[in-house]
């Protein structure tokens, strides 16, 4: 198949509530949306890089910038068999959110070239995937139970709560003390250390958590590694493992137990199906998390999340919980914990042009 465009989109989306994790919060996201055209066909994507460099060193202006500059421009007229060609680029060091818009892209087009919903095409199967969801930083315990409480009554099957130094244990504690019996788990993003913070992460061990999720740095398996020696709780990676390269490094030293498969992370689909394949080899479960996209991005992740080592529920909640509109029909919106699998070609929801175009801050179209 030949692309015959490619158009950029920046747009700018009110989130309902502020949300805030361990390296800063957001209350607006600036989200990249991809189009590649061919065959009277489009493909869409969704760049999941934050406004600030506090999760990855990849922001929403780097993005712009590597793929207007060296990732789009010679893509209109090129020939493309299958999506999983795009994840290369062998000349570009780094920048997998940058590229896995392209890539991500390129699988929905595919997937509709072949009449086939995503899912299939990445080998998946099911009509609906357990979610969880995560909850932002509160600045009180009451804050916290309460969203806790609805979130339960809403019925995610996995209860994710972020954690930082001096909003931790006793938090935790509290929690855990007014909801024994919820399916729950922390999320660190990187916010300890060892050895200094060892005794406090194995304190959480009390807690009959789920996981603990990127207790340490972004950049140590090895330390992720001791710690699992020492804590009974599993540590999940997230921001620890950019590529099946990580994925085997840190299944080879044990840092860890689980891991938090982001397409958008990991440069794409094909490297996040990769990083599936080898994690269940090895016996670690995986499931897909979130960066807080709109319902195309929810739409790749949806797809993922059919793969069968996908075995714990997703951070893919309703389309309702952060956005007052989403960009696509129909809303992504679960029932009893599952979000039903779009059957429609490719990610199966259709970009509301016109509300996309009333958002647009900033446009690139490549052509050949
Ligand atoms: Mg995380």
């Amino acid at each position: 198949m030949r692309v015959a465009r490619a158009v950029l989109r920046e747009l700018v989306l009110e989130l309902k509530r502020h949300f805030e994790t361990g390296t800063g919060g957001t209350g607006a996201r600036r989200i990249l949306l991809l189009t590649l055209e061919a065959e009277d066909l489009e493909g869409w994507s969704e760049c999941v890089a934050a406004e600030t460099p506090g999760y990855s060193y990849e922001t929403t202006d780097t993005a712009w910038q590597v793929l207007t500059r060296w990732l789009l421009p010679d893509l209109p007229g090129r020939e493309v068999d299958d999506a999983r060609q795009l994840h290369a680029a062998p000349w570009l060091r780094g920048h997998p959110m940058a590229r896995a818009a392209v890539e991500m892209a390129a699988w929905d087009l595919e997937a509709k070239r072949r009449n086939l919903p995503l899912r299939d095409l990445l080998g998946g199967a099911g009509e609906a995937v357990p979610v969880g969801v995560a909850i932002g930083i509160q600045k009180t315990d009451d804050a916290l139970f309460r969203r806790i409480e609805q979130c339960l009554a809403d019925g995610y099957r996995k209860i994710k709560v972020k954690i930082k130094p001096g909003r931790d244990v006793n938090m935790l504690r509290a929690v855990r003390e007014r909801f024994p019996d919820a399916p729950l788990m922390a999320d660190a993003n990187s916010s300890y250390a060892l050895p200094e913070d060892l005794e406090l992460l194995a304190t959480m061990d009390e807690f009959d958590l789920m996981m603990i999720e990127q207790p340490l740095s972004h950049e140590d398996l090895l330390d992720h590694a001791a710690l699992q020696r020492s804590i009974a709780t599993p540590v999940c990676l997230d921001e620890s493992v950019r590529s099946v390269g990580d994925a085997r490094l840190a299944l080879h030293l044990g840092s860890g137990r689980i891991v938090n498969v982001k397409p958008g992370r990991v440069g794409g689909l094909a490297s996040a199906v990769a990083i599936h394949d080898a994690c269940r080899a090895a016996g670690w479960p995986v499931w897909c998390g979130g960066m807080l996209e709109t319902g195309i991005g929810r739409a790749h992740n949806v797809a993922l999340a059919t793969l069968p080592g996908f075995v714990l529920p997703g951070d893919i909640s309703n389309s309702g919980r952060y956005w007052k509109e989403d960009i696509v029909v129909p809303e992504f919106a679960m029932t009893d914990g599952l979000m039903p699998v779009p059957e429609g070609a490719g990610i199966g929801v259709a970009p509301r042009r016109n509300r996309i175009e009333a958002l647009t801050t900033r446009m690139r179209v490549f052509e050949s």
